[in-house]
This record gives C-alpha cells, sequence and structure tokens, in this order.
C-alpha cells in the first residue's frame, strides 16, 4: 500500500513539471529556511525567528494544498506572492543579511508562475525593497543591490520567456504528423472527444471523413517512397486549400486521412467529399496515372460516442474499397 502510494507521488512528480518545482522550491525553503528560525530563536531574535517559522509554515501550507488539489497553477502564484512578501519582511529585519534572500526569490517566482506575473511581482518587491529595507545602509549598497535584482529579473526574465515559447511550440509538434504537417491521430482522438461534447452541449452537427488512397503501395513500390511521400503532402495541401479553416484534417495511418467537418449538414458533406474526390483525380498524380482515393463519411448521430461514429465512417469507407475504389459511401445514405 505504501509502496503503491509512493509510486503514485514519483509518477506525478515525473509528470506534473509545476507540481515537482512546488515541491523542490518547497523542500529547498523548509531546508534552508527552519535551521534559520531555530538560529533567530536561540539568539533570541524572537521577531526573525517567529517571521521564519511563519514563512515555513505558509510554504508547506502551500505545497500540500498543491498536492492535494493539484491546482499547481493557482498554488504556484501564490507561492510566488507569498516569497515576495516573505522577502520583503526579512530583508527588512535583517541588518547587512536580510537583502540576500531576495535573489534567489526574484528567480524563483519564474518557475513559479507565468512570465509577465512573475516580472510584476518582482517588480513590486524590488520597490518595496529599496522603499522600506533596513538591510541596505548606504546609498551606494542601495543602488548596487537595485541594480543587481533588475539584471537578475531580466535575464530570468528573457530565458522564461524563450522557455515558454519553446514550451509551446513543442506541445503543437506534438501534435502534428512530421511529414504532412497534419494533425496527428492523437490529437484526432481529443477532437473527436470534443466534437461530441460540443455536439450534445449546443447542437452543434458534425461531419467525419474518412479517405484513403487507392493502391499507394503499387505507387511506392513503382515510383519510389519519396514519390509516395511527395504525394502526401500534395493531398495534405490540397484537402487544406479546399475546406473551410475551422475543418481540421488528421493523418489517420499511412495514407489514410480523417476530416473533421463543424456545422455540416449531409448535403453539404456530400458536396465536399464529391468535390474532393475530383480534385484529387485530377490534381494528384503518379507519372504514368492519375491517383484515387476511396471515400467513408458520416454524421455524427445524437447520442453517439465518438468510437461509434469514427466506426461508421470506417465502415463506409471499407464499403467504398469493395465497390472498386475512386469511390464515396456515405453511412447516412443507407
Ligand atoms: P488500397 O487501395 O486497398 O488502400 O491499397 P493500398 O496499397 O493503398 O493499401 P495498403 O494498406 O496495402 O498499403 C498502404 C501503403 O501505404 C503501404 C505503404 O508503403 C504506404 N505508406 C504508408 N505510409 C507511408 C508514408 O509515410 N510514405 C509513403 N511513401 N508511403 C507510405
Ligand atoms: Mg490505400
Ligand atoms: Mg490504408
Amino acid at each position: 500500500m505504501a509502496t503503491m502510494k509512493l509510486k503514485v507521488m514519483t509518477e506525478r512528480l515525473r509528470t506534473d513539471f509545476q507540481l515537482s518545482i512546488i515541491t523542490l522550491l518547497g523542500a529547498a525553503a523548509i531546508f534552508g529556511i527552519v535551521p534559520f528560525a531555530f538560529y533567530r530563536f536561540l539568539e533570541h531574535n524572537y521577531l526573525a525567528g517567529f517571521t521564519d517559522a511563519i514563512i515555513s509554515l505558509g510554504i508547506v501550507i502551500n505545497v500540500v494544498y498543491a498536492w492535494y488539489t493539484g491546482e499547481t497553477e493557482r498554488s504556484g502564484f501564490v507561492l510566488a506572492v507569498f516569497c515576495c512578501i516573505a522577502a520583503v519582511v526579512i530583508s527588512s529585519l535583517l541588518v547587512n543579511v536580510g537583502h540576500m534572500w531576495v535573489y534567489p526569490v526574484l528567480v524563483a517566482t519564474f518557475f513559479l508562475t507565468r512570465p509577465t506575473a512573475a516580472i510584476l511581482l518582482n517588480t513590486a518587491t524590488i520597490v518595496s525593497i529599496v522603499i522600506y529595507t533596513t538591510s541596505l545602509q548606504s546609498t551606494e549598497s542601495l543602488f548596487a543591490f537595485f541594480t543587481t535584482c533588475v539584471v537578475v529579473s531580466a535575464c530570468a526574465f528573457i530565458f522564461a520567456l524563450r522557455n515558454e515559447h519553446q514550451r509551446e511550440e513543442m506541445a503543437n509538434l506534438a501534435r502534428l504528423d512530421p511529414l504532412t504537417g497534419a494533425r496527428n491521430r492523437r490529437s484526432m482522438d481529443d477532437a473527436l472527444k470534443l466534437a461530441v461534447s460540443t455536439a450534445e452541449r449546443v447542437g452543434t452537427t458534425y461531419a467525419l471523413v474518412i479517405l484513403d488512397l487507392d493502391y499507394f503501395k503499387r505507387i511506392n513500390d513503382k515510383h519510389g517512397h519519396s514519390l509516395g511521400d511527395d504525394i502526401l503532402i500534395h493531398l495534405t495541401r490540397l484537402v487544406d486549400d479546399s475546406t473551410r479553416q475551422t475543418d481540421q484534417l488528421f493523418r489517420f495511418g499511412g495514407e489514410e486521412f480523417v476530416l473533421l467537418m463543424p456545422g455540416v449538414d449531409l448535403q453539404g458533406m456530400k458536396a465536399v467529399v464529391y468535390s474532393l474526390r475530383q480534385k484529387i483525380r485530377y490534381k494528384l498524380r503518379s507519372p504514368d496515372s492519375p491517383v484515387t482515393a476511396s471515400f467513408g463519411a458520416a454524421l455524427l448521430h445524437e447520442g453517439e460516442t465518438w468510437e461509434s461514429w469514427l466506426k461508421r465512417a470506417d465502415d463506409a469507407l471499407y464499403r467504398a474499397k469493395d465497390a472498386g475504389r475512386d469511390c464515396i459511401i456515405i453511412d447516412d445514405e443507407d
């Protein structure tokens, strides 16, 4: 039981970046601050000791809240605000050493919350400290403190912005097929689930089309894999150019694609599919013959699961293949 719990916790730390950062900073703060709390009490500086104890307790409560609720974005922000306030208080309480705690806090805010929120918190912290600190006694040390804080915050801000941008790009790439740039299978499952729930909630109609290139293996075998790749890329462009911006194209398998169209009825769906078949036949070519595709299409029925909807379109595609290929079967017309 205990090992099971430990396993779940390790898995959460591994998969939830924000939670692992909150936990790591929490642990660092506890191991860094709690000994100081004891030390302050021992030297009878009760105000500083009490403040250290409150800060440690606040951090622990935040970490526990993040673990318990899973709301890491909110607790990360609260922890960042809390650490900034603690930095201001400590730097006004402890002469000569208080301001040193400000630097790790100015960096930690970027780990805990979004770059824009962190830079605003840092600005408020630096300004408050420059106004209220008793830790820095000469104008020169105050100026040096201010400048170094601005440099640390600016560097961390630029790094955090870059990091956020790269994370967004990676998340986007993880949802795209690298060859054609169409969305991949994983994002298709999510999009179909979202379509079903949107249809239930607001009654939007949805159409699903599966298209599969005919005898594509032969084209590959005869003219080479790289020509096959070019045809797949060309097909993706052709479908993108022939459909609306709200329509989404997914690469379902090797030479099989799924087109999801919101707000389309039976007539609209048929118009799109028949026009696509014509365009593929006339615009996609292998060196010695036109390239054709077979289509299976289905409208989303009320109360239907996304798996059953996809299966109906897939079964229609099989029937289109059986019917001799270069063919369209609309499931709802049976
Ligand atoms: P059918 O008309 O029954 O669909 O016949 P088919 O030859 O198109 O279908 P089959 O499933 O037998 O073969 C699919 C082929 O698609 C096999 C594979 O060589 C090719 N293929 C799959 N992925 C890629 C790819 O990324 N690039 C290229 N060039 N070919 C691919
Ligand atoms: Mg095929
Ligand atoms: Mg296939």
